[in-house]
């Protein structure tokens, strides 16, 4: 049994950790730390000292904070000796998660950067059908509207919070799984609205091996909504929709199956703790990272929530 903290109570831990916490009989949820939010019967502090010494025991925490102030409270959690899973993107810089995979080996705790759509139902057959294929070309569209997945969350239109990117590195998280060879960014573009710090549409020209790969990012989108991935084969295309949940092989029809990807990602930090392992995979970050350093970068319309 881990006995587990959960940090950040906002959209994504009750919409997606809670559920798979509850499910899961390895875990038993011990308390929280969130400055604004706390659950019934679970006991709530304001701030990540105070849980810990809170006297419950933890074996573990899981993190659902912002990106930015992300790092302060793993190392805070690694210094008491607590085992570390972490939202995706796993901080806001690529040094910050790379001193926090050294600071977790050196103190011996798992430290899990997870990257939710990497669990998608259709992914893992992607990678497996994709493996001793030509790739010939593969492009992202991952198009969403902000006010309705993100109502109200200033932070991530704020410096750190990834803009566009937020949901842009999970279709990146996909790639990098997904491609036989590496993925490197070529050039970018950035649209920042007036006023704001990060990205609310953003462009990717990438390679992986001799194919072109192309990324579409768009926080703007009404109406339908895209999270689709297109590779081009000398087998054919393979799709991947619905954030990696649908997958469409040539000749064959759409595969979808049920969304695992939360229970999945808490028993692998099962295994993972077990094992004594971490798993801290920084490729996607440091795309989004590269694209903040070349992107050739537009001011757009203001844009309110
Ligand atoms: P959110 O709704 O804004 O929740 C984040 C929570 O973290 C807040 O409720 C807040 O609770 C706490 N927090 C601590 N420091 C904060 C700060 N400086 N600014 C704002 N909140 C702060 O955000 P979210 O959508 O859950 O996203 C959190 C992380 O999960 C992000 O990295 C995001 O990429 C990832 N994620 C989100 C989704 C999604 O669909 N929304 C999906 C997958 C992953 P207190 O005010 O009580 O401290």
């Amino acid at each position: 049994m881990i006995r587990l903290g959960l940090v950040g109570i906002g959209k994504i831990a009750r919409d997606q950790h809670l559920p798979a916490i509850a499910a899961d009989g390895r875990y038993d949820l011990a308390a929280t730390a969130s400055r604004h939010a706390k659950l019934d019967g679970v006991p709530g502090h304001g701030e990540i000292g105070a849980m810990i010494a809170g006297g419950h025991q933890l074996d573990a925490v899981s993190i659902c904070t912002p990106p930015v102030g992300r790092q302060a409270i793993a190392i805070a959690a690694i210094d008491a000796g607590l085992h570390v899973m972490l939202e995706k993107p796993p901080a806001a810089t690529a040094t910050e998660i790379m001193a926090l995979a050294d600071h977790a080996r050196a103190r011996g705790v798992t430290l899990f950067a997870t990257w939710h759509s990497r669990e998608a139902a259709g992914v893992a057959a992607a990678r497996d059908w994709l493996r001793g294929k030509e790739i010939q070309a593969a492009r992202i569209r991952w198009k969403e509207d902000i006010r309705r997945w993100h109502p109200g969350q200033e932070w991530i239109l704020e410096a750190g919070g990834f803009g566009v990117f937020d949901p842009g590195i999970n279709a990146l998280s996909i790639m990098t799984a997904i491609l036989p060879a590496p993925l490197l960014l070529d050039s970018a573009r950035i649209d920042v609205p007036e006023g704001r710090s990060s990205p609310i549409a953003a462009t990717m020209a990438m390679r992986s091996g001799d194919a072109a790969v192309d990324a579409d990012l768009d926080f703007l989108q009404t109406g339908p909504q895209s999270w689709d991935i297109e590779v081009d084969t000398d087998a054919g295309m393979l799709r991947l929709s619905m954030g990696g949940s649908v997958l469409e092989l040539p000749g064959g029809e759409p595969v979808t199956g049920e969304d695992r990807e939360y229970p999945r990602l808490y028993a692998r930090f099962t295994e993972l703790v077990a094992a004594g392992k971490s798993d801290v995979d920084i490729r996607p970050l440091q795309l989004v990272a590269d694209a903040f350093l070349v992107a050739e970068r537009r001011t757009v319309a203001p844009f309110q929530f």
